[in-house]
């Protein structure tokens, strides 16, 4: 069976934040400044952090790897997720970590965050079994 997955390209701004972030990660000593205290992420999950004023803070090798990243042409893949047993979905869910569940065979069949049965599947393959389902 088929599923589709969501590519999307990400923003400049957005592999900026999303470098500063991952390599400042490990460095206790940085304090990451974020846009609004009180929403730290944004719909996608990215780290809603200024970019100027952390940047200029980083050493010179960090700058240059941020850079880097920034200037490669970066994909998000994510899918949507619905439960067959009991119709809960997640939408916008990163595929890099389900298809690290998944065992390849047919389609990613998760457990249920709702219910906890192993029947939360791929949206499109929710929609192909459920055909006469609104
Ligand atoms: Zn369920």
């Amino acid at each position: 069976m088929n599923f589709n997955t969501n590519k999307r390209l990400l923003t400049y701004d957005e592999k900026m934040r999303r470098a500063i972030f991952y390599y400042t990660f490990n460095d206790y000593d940085f304090n990451l400044i974020y846009e609004d205290e009180n929403n730290l992420s944004d719909n996608y999950g990215q780290p809603l952090i200024k970019i100027k004023e952390n940047f200029d803070r980083l050493d010179d090798e960090t700058k240059a790897l941020v850079l880097e990243f920034a200037n490669r042409e970066i994909y998000d893949e994510t899918i949507d997720l619905k439960c067959l047993n009991c119709d809960y979905e997640e939408l916008n869910q990163d595929y890099e970590e389900i298809e690290e569940m998944w065992d390849g065979i047919d389609y990613p069949k998760l457990y249920c965050p709702k219910c906890g049965k192993g029947k939360f599947v791929p949206l499109d393959i929710w929609k192909q079994k459920n055909k006469y389902k609104r």
